[in-house]
């Protein structure tokens, strides 16, 4: 076990804090009066990962949404947490008896550079739960306030981006994407600081777990064999059962955290999401996305857009994303090789070699991903080159990808207009690429309507658009309005269903808009 102040003799940023890691926590928040029957691994198995911290409190909390159906999923009485009392603890003003509330440790390659001391500086782990399907969840408050790693930071959230990460998450979910999700979200009463003053907000988080590749970073730069051990066991535990007592664990660990991902970046890059900041802290061991900072959904298909104010070189640009998932894995790699056993050949090669098979993973996921998008659920040779004709002709022609795909459905039934109309001047090539796609489909035997559907379920009509998305959290920023919001997330959690009534969210921002669209960093 490591010395209770192992951390603070390494990191020179957290003397000026209050609290170090494993330190009591120096200010306890009141016990509240709500049951939630926390059992908490995190802090029981890995200490010298995290610090013990509480969350600061909120001076006039609100309720602004509670997930009624995740807190029902967690075993929670959604009735009891939107109560005071259940306000009192999303809020971060009371903490549950059985709550253990803190601040992970970790490190992370952020932007390509490495930083040894990163961690929780704005959220706060309250603990796990099981769900009704057995699942550990962490239960984590974002924008709680102060904690040991918060550094220059505040600890705090500003309104608007607790609400894109509600939305973003929920939205992903439905999707069908893995993802951290949103619990709730609280208006604290209190500002916060940014370049203007703002109203500040809790999110309470929802995770498979919050392991990141910079989890095993931090451990790795500390040269602490023995808890990276821990760690990769407790991961092991965690997300992949059945690699424990194999003859080689940590690598199987690898080699399923690049699965996910792989898998992941193709169901991201199959709805035109660019995650926008996948530095190795924000990437899961758990394969779940998470940060939804300066995230943005691709309106005209380009594989260089990229939307977040600081990625000036496109490091993060939708297309990269494989590329960047592969980096982050050769990180991880990186991190876990004085675990993985020399068996022949020496533990670089054999991870190396996991990590260069990524490529060939999300190749497949990818291939499948555009497959289903295209209506063919069987596989033949030509598919991948039907699915990468259509996309040069959706860059060539700035066409929205969205539709692109979600008006396939209506040219399956004969109905060609609504795809001629998006394609405007380029509706000749259109027709000729479309002749290829209907000789393809027909080998599947399915008739119209059941290809159709089968596009209708593979392709949304109602993505967060970025414009919608920027008026809803506006509208609840500046004028106290979450109708915008509401009716945005009650739109995104059927986002295969067309309404005719939400038509306008369905299109997409005037170009000008869209070429001008910069996101920011969610803090
Ligand atoms: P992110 O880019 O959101 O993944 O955050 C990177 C790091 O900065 C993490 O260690 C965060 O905890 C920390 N951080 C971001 N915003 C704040 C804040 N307002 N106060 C303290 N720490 C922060
Ligand atoms: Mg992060």
């Amino acid at each position: 076990m490591p010395p209770a102040n192992y951390t603070l003799n390494l990191e020179t940023e957290l003397q000026t804090t209050a609290t170090g890691p494993n330190d009591q926590p120096s200010d306890p928040a009141s016990p509240a009066a709500l049951h939630m029957p926390f059992d908490n691994s995190y802090a029981r198995e890995l200490e010298g990962l995290y610090a013990r911290s509480n969350p600061a409190g909120s001076p006039a909390p609100r309720l602004l949404r509670l997930n009624r159906e995740l807190a029902d999923e967690l075993g929670l009485d959604a009735d009891e947490m939107s109560s005071a009392a259940g306000l009192a603890v999303l809020a971060g003003n009371a903490v549950p008896a059985q709550a253990q509330p803190l601040a992970q440790a970790y490190a992370g390659h952020q932007f390509g550079s490495f930083s040894r001391q990163l961690g929780d500086g704005r959220a706060l782990l309250l603990g796990e739960l099981i769900d009704r399907c057995g699942r550990r969840r962490d239960i984590a408050l974002k924008g709680s306030g102060r904690t040991p790693f918060s550094r220059r930071g505040d600890g705090k959230a500003a309104l608007g981006p607790v609400l894109r990460e509600y939305l973003m998450g929920e939205a992903m979910h439905v999707l069908g994407i893995p993802t951290t999700r949103a619990l709730a979200a609280v208006a604290t009463g209190a500002t916060v600081q940014r370049e203007q003053l703002l109203p500040g907000a809790i999110l309470t988080r929802v995770a498979a777990s919050h392991l990141r590749v910079g989890t095993f970073e931090y451990i790795a730069a500390r040269d602490d064999q023995a808890l990276l051990r821990r760690l990769a066991d407790y991961a092991i535990a965690r997300h992949d059962a059945a690699l424990a007592g194999t003859p080689d664990p940590y690598l199987g660990l690898l080699q399923a955290v690049a699965e996910r991902q792989a898998s992941l970046v193709a169901r991201w890059m199959g709805v035109g999401f660019i995650h926008g900041v996948m530095n190795t802290d924000n990437m899961t061991i758990s394969g779940e996305t998470i940060d939804y900072g300066p995230c943005a959904f691709m309106e005209h298909f380009d594989p260089e857009a990229v939307f977040s104010s600081i990625d000036t070189s496109g490091r993060y640009a939708y297309g990269n994303q494989p590329a960047i998932a592969q980096w982050n894995l050769a990180r991880l790699a990186e991190a876990l090789l004085t675990l993985i056993d020399a068996d022949g050949e020496p533990a670089e090669q054999r991870a190396g070699a996991v990590v260069q098979a990524f490529a060939e993973h999300f190749d497949f996921h990818w291939t499948t991903v555009l497959r289903l998008k295209l209506g063919l659920d069987d596989a033949s040779g030509g598919d991948r080159a039907l699915a990468d004709d259509y996309l040069t002709l959706l860059r060539r022609h700035r066409i929205d990808f969205t539709l692109a795909f979600a008006r396939l459905a209506d040219a399956a039934q004969g109905n060609n207009t609504p795809l001629r109309t998006l394609f405007g001047g380029a509706a000749a090539a259109l027709e000729l690429w479309l002749k290829r796609w209907r000789e393809r489909t027909l080998a599947i035997g399915k008739s119209p309507d059941e290809l159709a559907a089968a596009l209708r379920s593979a392709n949304p009509i109602y993505i967060p658009r970025n414009h919608h998305v920027e008026s809803a959290l506006a509208a609840a920023v500046e004028r106290d309005d979450l109708a915008p919001f509401e009716r945005l997330l009650r739109v995104l959690q059927h986002p295969f269903d067309e309404h005719a009534a939400d038509s306008a969210l369905a299109e997409p921002a005037p170009a000008e808009q869209t070429e001008n669209y910069r996101t920011f960093c969610g803090t």
